[in-house]
């Protein structure tokens, strides 16, 4: 019995099928040898690949996952990077080495992700576990009139600095506390807005209670990318503020009771740049800092525990 077949891919099989004929058990015994081969390629990889290495080791909902690819070559490209399936920013952080940050939330589901680090020097597929974490549930009564708050101008300001991607990493080392008062709500609560659990909300960010003009300082450095202010339609969030720190990472201040900056300008860390007010829908004086990574509302706390590269 004589049969054509390609077999793309299988290098060599081609030019010896084009040689030779034979029998379809022989044809069957090259396929699966070639794939018995392909298999021992796949499972030692060439010398030449990516290093990944991915921090924390075992992260939380909340955390920022940072996944740094290291080349063996140096080949100055960098790699593409995505998760399950999404691709994720990536920039060089120093000679040969990159860095993308995969942003965690209460809304992540816990599970594997799946990494695909992509490139000229192959292509690599770890993965990450991200664990559960329990987060406090608070119950609030609204009366029906507050639950439209906010208007279209403050949420397309909002969306549109979150979404912000420049190029230069203007942060460095751990991030300030923006204000000297007491945390008066943590990162990541959930709540019940009158008995019915809210699927979509946690709390993005942290709140301080501080009284109202006391000052309020740039984590790190930034430019200004939001000004926002009540009276231009700000009735939700308040008098609002928007550092970019670069590469995707902003922080958003809200409530407050004074800004101190102008749109564009460059602040350094440490910096004062607003006072602490109650305006928007807000109860009593106090800051939120939230800060963003990807578009996503994260845990601020091991930013400014520790450093990110
Ligand atoms: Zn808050």
């Amino acid at each position: 019995m004589k049969q054509h077949i390609s077999f793309y891919g299988l290098p060599g099989l081609n030019a010896a099928l084009k040689k030779h004929q034979f029998s379809w058990k022989s044809v069957l015994f090259m396929t699966l040898a070639g794939a018995i081969t392909l298999f021992v390629t796949l499972a030692h990889p060439p010398a030449y690949a990516y290093d990944v290495s991915i921090s924390p080791a075992g992260p939380r909902q909340g955390d920022t996952v940072s996944i740094i690819s290291s080349e063996n070559r140096g080949s100055a490209h960098t790699p593409a990077v995505s998760i399950n399936g999404t691709g994720y920013p990536t920039f060089a952080i120093s000679n040969g080495r990159y860095r993308t940050f995969l942003p965690t939330s209460p809304l992540h589901p816990s599970g594997e992700y799946v990494i695909r680090v992509e490139g000229p020097e192959g292509p690599r597929n770890p993965m990450v576990w991200l664990s559960d974490r329990a987060f406090r549930t608070q119950r609030i009564t609204l009366p029906a009139s507050s639950i439209n708050l906010g208007t279209d101008y403050e949420f397309d300001q909002v969306a549109a600095f979150k979404q912000i991607l420049s190029p230069d990493k203007l942060w460095n080392g751990p991030l300030l506390r923006p204000s000297q008062g007491s945390v008066s709500s943590e990162y990541g609560v959930r709540r019940y807005y009158n008995g019915v659990f809210a699927d979509d909300y946690y709390h993005r960010g942290i709140d301080y209670a501080a009284a109202t003009g006391s000052p309020v300082i740039a984590p790190a450095a930034g430019k200004v990318a939001l000004v926002g202010r009540v009276a231009d339609g700000f009735e939700l969030h308040g008098n609002t503020l928007g550092l970019d720190h670069g590469q995707g990472v902003e922080s958003i201040f809200i409530h407050l009771n004074s800004i101190n900056v102008q749109p564009g300008e460059i602040v350094q860390a440490g910096q004062v740049i607003g006072t602490v007010g109650s305006t928007g829908a807000s109860t009593g004086p106090h800051l939120h800092w939230g800060l963003y990574v990807n578009g996503v509302a994260v845990d601020p706390s091991p930013w400014s525990n520790g450093s990110f590269e």
